[in-house]
């Protein structure tokens, strides 16, 4: 799906029009189908002396399996440029990264991928190295914002003893599934990791819920987690039935017709989770979603109480209920997953979203409060923090903060529900153990909040 822009910028003409007057440039984003390979092209590796994730790296590569190569060729394009910097401990070091990446950055394909990999800089062994990492962001922050024609870069920080568990994150950022995805810090601990029997269908014999699964990032989350093999139980208001029915019977799912802010509905939630699996595979919960949210769009002074109940409660409040209702007994099974939709209005803050603002920060609470809690039973908790999106949410938008919020980002082009649910999707993995506490943001690297 494009917009009406992207199709002149795309087209003959408007390409030498926006070339010529320097306006933003949507390139065509390549997005995941199934049976597809991770890379599409050849990947440079390479690292400062003394790194630790060199082994690990190639692993996962030859797994893939993918074209490595340790030395850049002339004339050679690259799907990826993969740079392990865990061996930079002090500040002179980082002048590595220019050397691997000055050569070969133009050499980038379409759509290409860049990671470096790092340590956390609270690891780190004394204050030199501490600095050296930290200033890694900075690196690859600006490398996001320098690429073209859909590329996308992170930064991973694998802590120590994680070294074996960075295989889904991996596959993830290299493929097509993260690519709205750009300028991410995210950190890899040591958790249980288990790898799939297969990698097309990692989730087969789990049941995950879906809130507000009726439309919209909720629908495609519930599609994408079907697609890689869970029973999906999808939620939301009675007001839905018909639009619900139509996305669970297509998946092969189940229907649940629930007010999430009703006094009673973690109880029936968990009632219905543990008594009545229904065509499940069994009792409990092993994914939870919690995606439905709501926007009561005023500045602060026009706010009534009513919009800013109505808000926290939906996108907050009965999130918190229903997670200490799945905890007090194992409903959330060992090794589950919790993720929170958040939105980088929670990060940025946005005026007339005073109350959706809070709310949504208050999702990246909840993933900081609950992840050490969660790892006691294995599990974990992340959150997506979406940007601007292309759902009717955002076409209600006035076209000018449309036309703002599509464009004021690294890619030039709102995203697709898709992309926020492939996320979701790389967090409920199973060799996803070592991901918690993360707030991903899905937004094309938006200026907001960067
Ligand atoms: P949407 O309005 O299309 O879908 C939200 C769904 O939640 C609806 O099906 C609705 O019926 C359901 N819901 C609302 N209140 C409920 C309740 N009390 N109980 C059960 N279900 C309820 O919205 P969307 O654009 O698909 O957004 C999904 C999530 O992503 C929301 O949390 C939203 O805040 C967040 N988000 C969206 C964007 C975007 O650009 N669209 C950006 C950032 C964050």
């Amino acid at each position: 799906m494009t917009d009406r822009y992207q199709r002149f910028a795309t087209s003959g003409l408007g390409r030498r029009v926006v070339h010529a007057l320097g306006l933003p440039n949507p390139h065509p984003l390549r997005r995941h189908r199934p049976g597809q390979p991770v890379l599409t092209g050849p990947v440079l590796v390479g690292g400062a002396p003394g790194g630790r994730l060199g082994e690990p790296v190639g692993a996962v590569l030859s797994a893939l399996p993918a074209d490595v190569h340790t030395a850049a060729e002339p004339g050679r394009r690259y799907g990826a440029l993969v740079f392990d910097a865990t061996g930079i401990t002090r500040g002179d070091q980082l002048r590595e990264l220019h050397a691997f990446f000055h050569p070969v950055i133009r050499a980038l394909a379409d759509c290409g991928r860049v990671l470096v990999l790092a340590s956390p800089p609270e690891q780190a062994g004394d204050t030199a190295e501490h600095i050296a990492q930290r200033a890694l962001e900075g690196f690859t922050r600006s490398v996001g914002k320098e690429l073209r024609r859909g590329a996308t870069v992170q930064l991973v920080r694998v802590a120590a003893g994680a070294e074996q568990g960075i295989e889904s994150t991996l596959r993830f950022l290299l493929s097509a599934k993260s690519a709205y995805v750009s300028g991410q810090v995210i950190r890899i601990g040591a958790g249980a990791v288990a790898p799939p029997d297969d990698w097309e269908r990692p989730l087969a014999g789990r049941v995950a819920l879906v809130t507000g699964a009726s439309r919209g990032i909720g629908a495609a989350i519930a599609e994408v987690l079907a697609r890689d093999g869970a029973h999906v139980l999808g939620l939301d208001v009675p007001a839905q039935r018909a639009e619900l029915s139509t996305v669970v019977n297509r998946l092969g799912g189940s229907a649940l017709l629930l007010d999430i802010t009703a006094e009673d509905a973690p109880r029936q939630l968990v009632d219905h989770l543990d008594n009545h699996a229904g065509g499940r595979p069994h009792p409990g919960v092993d994914i939870v979603v919690h995606n439905a949210g709501i926007t009561r769009d005023r500045t602060l002074g026009r706010l009534d109480a009513a919009g800013w109940d109505a808000v926290l409660a939906v996108n907050l409040t009965s999130q918190e209920r229903i997670n200490a209702a799945l905890l007090a007994g194992n409903t959330l099974r060992e090794r589950g997953r919790i993720i929170g939709v958040s939105s980088i209005a929670g990060i940025a803050g946005n005026a007339g979203q005073t109350n959706y603002a809070t709310s949504k920060a208050g999702v990246i609470g909840m993933v900081t409060a609950l992840a050490p809690r969660l790892a006691e039973r294995r599990a974990t908790i992340n959150a997506v923090a979406p940007g601007f999106i292309e759902t009717a949410m955002t076409a209600a938008v006035p076209l000018f903060f449309r036309e703002a919020g599509r464009r004021l980002n690294s890619m030039a082009q709102g995203g697709l529900p898709v992309d926020v649910a492939e996320t979701v999707a790389w967090f409920a993995h199973p060799a996803s153990g070592g991901v918690t506490g993360n707030v991903v943001r899905v937004c094309g690297q938006s200026l907001l909040g960067a």
